[in-house]
């Protein structure tokens, strides 16, 4: 029996608390792994208070992400010691996933984790700073380069926004932070933002093309935010979208697309292919500096796990919440 967080729910309710979970014997291609840190991020503070319909069965451990080690192996590619981090496949929705002692899970799902980042900074990084350097991949793919002009970035004090103005920033883009919290201002300059701009002035109905502004953004908002970054876009901007922090909803028109040749570039973590992620991880641990990501990071013991998920959907979270599980693992 391991140590989990666990989310059950019957007809009449919903129940969110420690408990112990149970595993079946391995079968081909799994992997046990003991857990050494887990996280938190945006689609677990869904899951954890069920204000979205994320989590697909029940009971269900949350926690779409961790870093730990091989316990037992069926996987030819992964023996017991290895280092290895999850991100994304469905695990904290529709399989088993983190906040727990001992995960289980595909091994074809697994990444080693690169030399260089230890488990704890990997969780640091985490779903959210995977995912912030997959948009920055996609920005470069289409043919984003510092020289062309100021670059985006939306919801930039949470954990995606952070990590990618500090990836660009560290690229040598100009990096425009967009922020509904003012009072972060100076965490992102330190961050490497050259500019703040308040949230507030993207949330008004957005016109169909607005006065150019930015060749490259990187957007986790959605709704009037993208719509009004898409309608601000310098002529062939690309626009790397991966969120939905604000809505759902994009209400803009074509006007950006066909008039300004603006790329909106769409940015999933979950699904991505092995080879992508290997890439993304291997880029993590050249170019992210770790004493940037350590200013990002609060710890959260398992035990306020659940009270702090709300925390998230008020957006009143900075850079990235890890949670210690396992840490004497490294
Ligand atoms: P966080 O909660 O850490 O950060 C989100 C940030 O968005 C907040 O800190 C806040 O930043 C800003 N924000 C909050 N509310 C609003 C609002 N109403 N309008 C505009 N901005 C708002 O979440 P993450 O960074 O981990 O994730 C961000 C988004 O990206 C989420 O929607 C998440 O589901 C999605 N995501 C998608 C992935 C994918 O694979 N496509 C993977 C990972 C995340 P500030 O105060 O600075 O404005």
């Amino acid at each position: 029996m391991f140590d989990a967080i666990l989310i059950e729910k019957d007809e009449d309710e919903r129940r969110v608390a420690l408990g112990q979970v149970e595993f079946p014997a391995l079968e081909d291609g799994d992997v046990a792994v003991d857990v050494a840190w887990s996280t938190l991020n945006y689609k677990d503070a869904l899951a954890i208070t069920g204000s979205s319909p994320v989590v697909r069965s029940f009971p269900m451990v949350p926690g779409i992400d961790f870093a730990g080690i091989v316990k037992e192996s069926r996987h030819a590619d992964y023996k017991a010691g290895d280092r290895v981090v999850l991100n994304g496949w469905g695990v904290g929705e529709k399989h088993w996933g983190g906040l727990a002692k001992r995960a289980q899970v595909k091994g074809d799902w697994l990444v080693p984790l690169p030399d260089g980042i230890s488990m704890r900074q990997a969780m640091a990084i985490g779903t959210a700073g995977y995912t912030a350097m997959l948009c920055v991949i996609a920005l470069e793919e289409a043919g984003l380069m510092p020289d062309m002009g100021e670059v985006v970035v939306t919801g930039a004090s949470g954990g995606v926004g952070s990590v990618a103005t500090t990836l660009l920033a560290a690229k040598g883009y100009r990096v425009a932070a967009v922020t509904g919290s003012l009072n972060e201002a100076g965490y992102l300059k330190d961050l490497g933002a050259a500019s703040i701009v308040n949230r507030a002035e993207l949330s008004e109905t957005a016109r169909p093309l607005n006065k150019e502004r930015w060749a490259g953004a990187v957007d986790v908002a959605g709704g009037m935010v993208l719509a009004n970054v898409l309608s601000m876009m310098k002529y062939r901007g690309v626009v790397a979208a991966c969120g939905l922090a604000a809505s759902m909803d994009l209400p803009t028109s074509v006007a950006p697309f066909i008039l300004r040749g603006v790329t909106l570039r769409g940015v999933d973590s979950v699904m991505c292919p092995k080879p992508e992620r290997v890439a993304a991880w291997d880029r993590l641990a050249t170019d992210l500096d770790m004493r940037k990501l350590e200013s990002m990071v609060a710890e959260v013991p398992m035990d306020d796990v659940i009270e702090t998920a709300p925390r998230f959907l008020k957006g009143d979270v900075r850079g990235r919440v890890i949670v210690p599980i396992s840490p004497d693992l490294g």
